[in-house]
């Protein structure tokens, strides 16, 4: 659109008709003369030409600042300047020539977006003219957004009006606490105005480094941008320039290393307040976005619409939707951004609570599940299955104990994520569990991720069953006990190398109901098992298995409960989120007596010393695992490298120490047999692939030595130290590197010194941010921006807030709940619930 002469004059008119109080366009003068510079057009191009217009209409503090008899003048000159010779005639002025040449223009007023009637009128402008911008709308509809600019901003994700509003700068500049340099302090993130005295290139090897100095009236200071030679030349002598960020010592002075920067203007958008920085894109520049975003906030916020119940919105003392958006861009203070970024946090979580708790509403209705009763005689029985352990529970295994067990009491299929860092016991409190269904008189099922896994957890079962009655029929997958509970107990092990015959023998006495508990891998979910009475099935290691194998023991039986474990340790925030439609217990405390693992990285040539470390220790009755390094994706390649690993060391390191070798390319019967020797002590050491990553326990052993181990994500690293420490003896964790990348490096370093998964994973999460933290992009986690990990109190308030409005109006059919139901059809338009 374009602005002509004779349409300003108008304007300029009604100002001095209206006794210049900034009324004759809405939003005010200076905004109004502001969008008449931008844009090509015929006004513009004059402005740009014509010295004395410019000066005159750059006014310094601007039109609003100017008392009314300031106003008045200025009009007046204005009206006049607009009249010059070269100019553009006023409508009825003698220059005719002129203005035959250029005809005044119809106005298309676009982007006055507020206009008053009476302005529109006098401006002969029809209203439908004015576009009423919806959120939906294109960007390119607001004055100022060409469609290269547009076509920018969409490669920054922002395609409508809505994205625009939501676009949320990375962070604030604090321009409103400017120190002078002779304030300075080292290590602080500090502002500064000051003049450039010298900015030039400097090459330092390969890098090209801007250099300058800069100084007020306090004293001088060093700045350099590494890398960046390009600020050298938006640099020029006694430019005044802003400059804000950490102040380092270099050689006993001060000096700015690659601070954010710019020209110190007058405007307050970009300076003398908390100024918003935004993400750019090649093409985009700081001062052009921060002021589209002003106009652009200016003029839409206010035309949000509210989605939250105002009940919601008093009961939570949460900002208005409009509000909270305007001060996440343009604020006074930080209080503000954050009262902004609470309410546009809890949003974010608000809505994810209410998507997966209907998730969890869809199937949970589908079916009744199974109430496991826990009447006196199962209390009984549990209760002498716990005694009958080595060991006491401790208070959280316990207390995760009881949740489930009050969960799997309801007719309602229990959904519930037991999340327990590696060897916090969360396999006992899974066996009870299922022993719990089983004296309810329903089968249980425990799946893991491994046949090494699972046949270890047939055996942990055995055993615990063992301890409490006695064991009356044992084949290798099959063991029965009474004693325990009025009838027997039978357990099998169900893998997938079974020959046809006993897996058939074995199908059959699950559909007869003959098996309480099956402990298995994904064997257990194949087509062809069918069960008797299935009411409870936990699913071990849950991050290893996907959501369709989840599914898939859902559906087997009658809606089992269903408890799935992870030792991946996942900050609570984002455990609530992702898995929402899980409840979640937590085991948060170890067993008493337990170590730290102490965790070395050591560098290739202190391998010799780990070689005697782990003769030492094996000296002392304790076993060895070893990992070989991560050679590449294929099991066959790594087989390969851990023979070669494993004869090496049998023949040449440690001839007279009894070393077994696992890896996955062998038959399950065999790596059985190896893990069999291994954990009843006749193995000194353990070679082994990654494969025994996961679950396994052998508590005598006291040394975890891990080759290559820069090439192991940190929660593999913190799993395979998990596989030591699980006995009363000092543990030991040792890693070697040969030619660690930088990541790799920050990953051992952490390693080495966080013991706590959570906050391993806290830092796992900084390192890889949440979409690789899980494997897959596409792990459900929806794009949080506002919201953070931390923020477990505003987390719990939104899951509160859902619940009871679930409870209340479950399908959000009652007016104070549409535009909420209207919000969650726009996020997600697949789900037929909303619409
Ligand atoms: P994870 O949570 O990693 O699956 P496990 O269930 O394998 O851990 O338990 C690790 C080890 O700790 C096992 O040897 C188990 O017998 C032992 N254990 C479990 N609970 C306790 C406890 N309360 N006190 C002492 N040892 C325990
Ligand atoms: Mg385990």
């Amino acid at each position: 659109m374009s602005l002509d002469a004779s349409s300003l004059r108008k304007v300029l008119q009604l100002e001095a008709e209206k006794g210049c109080h900034d009324s004759a366009v809405i939003g005010g003068l200076d905004r109004f003369l502001n969008s008449c510079f931008a844009g090509p057009s015929d006004l513009a191009g004059r402005f740009t030409q014509d010295k004395n217009l410019r000066q005159h209409f750059l006014l310094k503090s601007g039109y609003a600042a100017l008392d009314l008899k300031q106003r008045a003048d200025w009009v007046n000159k204005a009206l006049s300047l607009l009249e010059e010779p070269g100019g553009i005639k006023a409508a009825g002025g003698s220059r005719t020539e002129t203005a035959a040449k250029l005809p005044p223009k119809p106005v298309a007023f676009k982007h006055i977006l507020h206009s008053s009637a009476e302005t529109v009128k006098h401006l002969k402008i029809s209203k439908t003219e004015i576009p009423n911008l919806t959120l939906e709308a294109e960007i390119t509809a607001i004055k100022g957004i060409s469609p290269n600019i547009a076509a920018r901003f969409r490669k920054l994700g922002v395609k409508n009006i809505r994205d625009l509003l939501y676009f949320f700068p990375r962070r604030h500049l604090d321009y409103s606490d400017r120190r002078t340099i002779s304030m300075l302090s080292e290590g602080k993130e500090e502002t500064i105005v000051a003049s450039v005295w010298q900015a030039k290139v400097v090459n330092l090897g390969r890098r090209r480094n801007t250099e300058a100095i800069v100084g007020d009236e306090t004293g001088n200071v060093r700045v350099i941008w590494f890398n960046n030679p390009y600020v050298a030349r938006s640099l020029k002598t006694n430019d005044r320039i802003i400059i804000s960020g950490r102040v380092s010592l270099y050689h006993g002075q001060y000096v700015f290393q690659s601070p954010e920067w710019e020209p110190e203007e007058s405007e307050t958008i970009h300076t003398g307040r908390l100024v918003p920085l935004y993400r750019l894109t090649q093409g985009l520049r700081p001062r052009q976005v921060r002021k589209l975003m002003k106009l652009v906030i200016n003029q839409q916020s206010g035309k949000i619409p509210e989605f939250l119940p105002g009940e919601v919105i008093s009961r939570q003392h949460l900002l208005g939707l409009g509000e909270a958006i305007s001060k996440a861009h343009f604020l006074d203070d930080i209080a503000q951004k954050n009262r902004a970024r609470e309410r546009l946090a809890f949003d974010e979580l608000f809505l994810l609570q209410i998507g997966v708790l209907s998730k969890k509403r869809s199937w949970q209705d589908s079916q009744p599940g199974s109430a496991v009763v826990l009447n006196r005689e199962t209390r009984i029985i549990l209760d002498k299955f716990i005694k009958a352990l080595s060991f006491h529970l401790t208070a959280a295994q316990d207390r995760a104990l009881q949740e489930i067990l009050a969960d799997m009491a309801k007719p309602r299929p229990m959904s519930r994520l037991l999340q327990g860092d590696v060897g916090s016991g969360k396999t006992i409190v899974a066996a009870a569990s299922l022993l719990a269904a089983v004296a309810s008189g329903f089968q249980g099922a425990f799946m893991a991720p491994t046949e090494i896994l699972a046949e270890q957890h047939f055996n942990t079962l055995s055993q615990l069953l063992s301890r409490s009655g006695q064991n009356t029929v044992e084949e290798t997958k099959l063991c029965t006990y009474t004693g325990l509970m009025p009838g027997p107990v039978t357990v099998a092990l169900l893998t997938g190398d079974l020959d046809a015959a006993t897996r058939r023998s074995l199908h059959q006495k699950i559909r007869a109901g003959e098996i309480n508990i099956i402990v298995g891998t994904h064997a257990i979910i194949q087509k062809d098992v069918a069960f008797h009475r299935l009411g409870a099935a936990i699913v071990d290691e849950q991050h290893r298995f996907g959501v369709t194998q989840r599914l898939a023991l859902r559906q087997k039986g009658a809606n089992p409960h269903i408890l799935v474990m992870t030792a991946t340790p996942i900050p609570r925030t984002l455990a609530l989120t992702i898995y929402g439609d899980l409840d979640l217990s937590v085991i948060d405390q170890m067993p008493a007596g337990r170590q730290v693992i102490k965790t070395k990285w050591l560098r290739p040539e202190q391998r010799p010393g780990a070689y005697n470390f782990i003769r030492r220790e094996v000296g002392k009755g304790r076993q060895s695992f070893l990992i070989c390094p991560l050679v590449e994706e294929s099991e066959a390649v790594q087989a390969r490298a851990a023979v070669a690993e494993y004869e090496h060391l049998s023949r040449e390191v440690f001839p007279d120490l009894k070393l077994g070798l696992v890896h996955g390319r062998m038959t399950a019967g065999d790596k059985d047999s190896v893990m069999r020797q291994f954990r009843a002590g006749e193995l000194n050491i353990l070679v082994a692939t990654p494969v025994i990553e996961v679950g396994i326990d052998v508590p005598n052993a006291t040394v975890m030595m891990i080759e290559s181990a820069d090439r192991f994500g940190l929660s593999q690293l913190h799993q395979f130290r998990g596989r030591v420490g699980r006995g009363p003896e000092q543990s030991y964790c040792i890693l070697l590197a040969e030619d660690p990348s930088e990541i790799g490096r920050q990953r051992l370093d952490i390693i080495e010194r966080v013991y706590d998964g959570f906050k391993l994973a806290e830092e796992d999460l900084n390192l890889r941010g949440p979409g690789e933290f899980f494997g897959t992009r596409q792990s459900g986690l929806p794009d949080l921006r506002m919201a953070r990990l931390s923020d477990v109190a505003i987390l719990e308030a939104a899951r509160k807030e859902a619940t009871l409005l679930f409870t209340q109006d479950p399908h959000l059919k009652t007016p104070p709940h549409l535009a909420l139901a209207n919000e969650l059809a726009r996020i997600w338009p697949e789900s037929a619930e909303w619409s």
